[in-house]
This record gives C-alpha cells, sequence and structure tokens, in this order.
C-alpha cells in the first residue's frame, strides 16, 4: 500500500521531522483560505500516486491568491499521468539550497535494511544513480543490530555534510528508522531533503509504500483504503479488513474452507470431479461469525459463480459460528446460488441444526459435497 504525500508527511511531523506548513484541500475554493494559512509564496502539490508527479505539472509554485485559485481549479479539472486530483497540498514555499536525497528500504537477499542518502537529490534515485552513481551512500542495518550511532555517522560522513547538518540527518535517520518498524514499511522516502538558508533539514516530499502482508496489523491504514482504494481492489480491501485470504479465480464454482490445506485440497476435489474452482478463499483459524459473513458475501455477490463448495473442518472454528455466518450472508445478499457445506468438527451438531432450520444443505464426507456442488453447474 502507497502512503499519499499528506500521510507519508503526517507521519514525518510525528516522529519530529521538519516538513512545512501545509493544508490539504479538496477543491478549489478552499484553496484562498489555505493560503491565508501558509503564506506567500506557496506550493500547490497534487495528491496522487504515480511517479513524476512534479514533471508532470502536479507541482506548481503560486505567487499570489490569484494565481492559486487558477492554478488549482487547473489542478483539479484536469489527470496527472492518467489520475484524477482529488486533493492538493497547499503548502508554504521553502528556500531551498540544496536538494538531498534519503531513505531506508529493504535488501531481500541480504536480509538488511539499507539506507541511501545523496547529496543529488530532487531527481529520482534511478536518475541518480545513472548520472551520479559515486554521489550513492548505501549503509546497511541488520535489523538484530538495529541503527546505531555509527551507521549515522558513516552516512553522513560518506555524504559529505558535517556540524549541525551532520546531527540533525542524524535525528531524522532515527526518524525514518522507527517509521519503517513502527508502520511494517518497504520504503520511506524523502526527496528531496532540503538544506534551508537558516541551515535546517527539511522533507518536501514523502514516499513511503507498506508491506501489504502486515497491513492487517495497521487497522487504522485499512480504514484508509476503505475511503480511498487507491491501488488495491474492493474485495482485497474486506479480506483484509475480516482477515481471510481470498484469491479471485476463473471458473465457476466458489470455494471456502479454513486453513490453506483444506481449500487447496477443496480446490482439487472440485477439479477431480470436472468442475473449475472460482476462488481460493481461506477464512483461516479461529473464524468468528462476522468474517464468515463477509467472506461468503464476495462469493454470493459474484455473477459467475453458478454454486458454491464450502469445506468445514472445525477444531478452533466452531462449526455453528461458521453456519451462523452462512445463513446471514444468505439473508443479507438475498442470494439463491447453489450452496453445499461440510462441515465436521467443534459444535458440528450445534451448526448443522443452523443449517437444517434454514434449508441448507450439509455433507459429512467433502467428497459428496463437492460432487455435488459440481453436477450443480454441469447437470449431470
Ligand atoms: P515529485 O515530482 O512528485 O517527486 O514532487 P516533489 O514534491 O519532490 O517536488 C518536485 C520538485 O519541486 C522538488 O524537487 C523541488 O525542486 C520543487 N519544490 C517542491 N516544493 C518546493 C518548495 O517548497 N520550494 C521550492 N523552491 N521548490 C519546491
Ligand atoms: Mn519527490
Amino acid at each position: 500500500m502507497r502512503l499519499y504525500e499528506f500521510e507519508g508527511k503526517e507521519i514525518f511531523s510525528r516522529y519530529g521531522i521538519k516538513v512545512p506548513k501545509g493544508v490539504l484541500i479538496s477543491n478549489p475554493d478552499e484553496v484562498v483560505r489555505a493560503i491565508d494559512i501558509v503564506g506567500i509564496p506557496a506550493v500547490l502539490k497534487a495528491q496522487v500516486l504515480v511517479g513524476g508527479r512534479g514533471k508532470a505539472g502536479g507541482v506548481r509554485i503560486v505567487n499570489s491568491r490569484e494565481d492559486a485559485l487558477r492554478i488549482a481549479r487547473e489542478m483539479f479539472s484536469r489527470e496527472i499521468r492518467g489520475v484524477r486530483v482529488r486533493r492538493i497540498l497547499v503548502e508554504e514555499a521553502v528556500k531551498i539550497v540544496r536538494e538531498l536525497y534519503l531513505s531506508i528500504t529493504i535488501d531481500r537477499s541480504l536480509r538488511k535494511y539499507v539506507v541511501l542518502g545523496s547529496l543529488e537529490g530532487g531527481v529520482d534515485i534511478e536518475e541518480i544513480a545513472v548520472k551520479k552513481p559515486e554521489s550513492i551512500v548505501r549503509i546497511y542495518i541488520d535489523p538484530l543490530v538495529g541503527l546505531k550511532s555509527y551507521h549515522s555517522r558513516a552516512l553522513s560522513e560518506g555524504m559529505g555534510l558535517g556540524g549541525e547538518l551532520a546531527s540533525k540527518l542524524g535525528s531524522i535517520l532515527n526518524s525514518l528508522y522507527r517509521i519503517m518498524l513502527d508502520y511494517d514499511a518497504d520504503l520511506v522516502e524523502i526527496n528531496p531533503l532540503v538544506i534551508t538558508e537558516t541551515q535546517d533539514l527539511v522533507a518536501l516530499d514523502s514516499k513511503i509504500t507498506i508491506d501489504d502482508n502486515a497491513l492487517y496489523r495497521h487497522q487504522d491504514l485499512v480504514s484508509a483504503l476503505e475511503h480511498d482504494p487507491r491501488d488495491m481492489d474492493e474485495d482485497e480491501i474486506i479480506a483484509r479488513k475480516y482477515g481471510f485470504t481470498y484469491v479471485k479465480l476463473e471458473g465457476d464454482i466458489g470455494i471456502m474452507g479454513n486453513g490453506a490445506g483444506l481449500t487447496m485440497a477443496s480446490m482439487d476435489l472440485v477439479k477431480l470431479y470436472g468442475g473449475r474452482p472460482a476462488s481460493f478463499l481461506d477464512i483461516g483459524g479461529g473464524a468468528n461469525k462476522e468474517r464468515v459473513k463477509a467472506a461468503l458475501k464476495i462469493l454470493l455477490k459474484r455473477p459467475d459463480i453458478k454454486s458454491i463448495f464450502i469445506n468445514i473442518y472445525g477444531g478452533i472454528t466452531k462449526c455453528d459460528e461458521v453456519a451462523s455466518g452462512i445463513v446471514e450472508a444468505i439473508k443479507e445478499t438475498g442470494s439463491d446460488k447453489k450452496i453445499f457445506v461440510r462441515l465436521v468438527g467443534t459444535r458440528e451438531e450445534e451448526g448443522r441444526k443452523i443449517l437444517i432450520e434454514n434449508g441448507i444443505r450439509y455433507f459429512t464426507d467433502d467428497n459428496d459435497a463437492a460432487l455435488e456442488a459440481v453436477k450443480a453447474v454441469t447437470g449431470n
């Protein structure tokens, strides 16, 4: 998941990294009030998740309120590299003495964090690597050792910064490292990190990407995704919110199980009987009613799915929780899809009773349930 510049800067600010004073607006009428707060000259920055935004006209300096209004209108009415601008960050313009580059990312083959720093910031790191490769300083951090002061010293020495600037760079590096860990980020980048006339270091831009596999630990980010899905699809966001795994497949038989192994075996069964799986949906261990309901609703809403095979072997997972989730999903969607449930294990009696009361077919042998699910589609 990629964070917007304004989201990244909010985080920077909380971790003590200086950012320009800024106001986020979502329509041009708000720009004058924003200018009153940040002053003139100001910078209007389109909040879009595309590279090379500045070059594509997404970063503009304005010298009057009239300018600001005209440019804000223009930005809101066009696209930047194919992405519509929904928000603009209005910031005080910073007087730049020099633009630096600083980031932390992960070197997967070395299993270490790697800090990249350069005095030639402002352009993409790829471009720096081509034009001024000797300017890039690389510092590796073993996660078991953590960030130490010698890393910071090596960075500032490598970049040729001394005195006040070196110690300021050190504390920014510390903050970046903590952000990296606290947010399960795989990239935290400041480009440019600028030296100002008062010898301060200010983050003029932010780029943070979060490891999607760790999103379940950051429910605040998941809620941000619900309001603004960015590059993730809706079902993926629901899956992350409730904690199940969903992979959409091409077939017409929905498959849902508990545990990756059982779910894969369920797909195999459907294949064996001549059917085509439409999903790999693993509700995981100990799924409650809400999770089951959210998961099944995804399958029920898909018009391409003709029948559904649910395979539950309850251990920590309780069959009655699963059964209630199934019943509620059907009621809430009003779906009449054919559902075949194999339900055994913890609280199976209670679970089956719920299914029977609601007219849902259950099986004790998953071969039978899979076969019926296939027959429901092929008709023989
Ligand atoms: P990007 O193109 O998406 O990376 O956008 P950035 O936020 O990095 O801005 C691109 C460039 O615009 C920076 O490298 C600066 O040269 C310039 N810029 C951005 N903010 C300011 C500012 O406050 N003052 C000045 N003078 N230039 C700025
Ligand atoms: Mn940038």
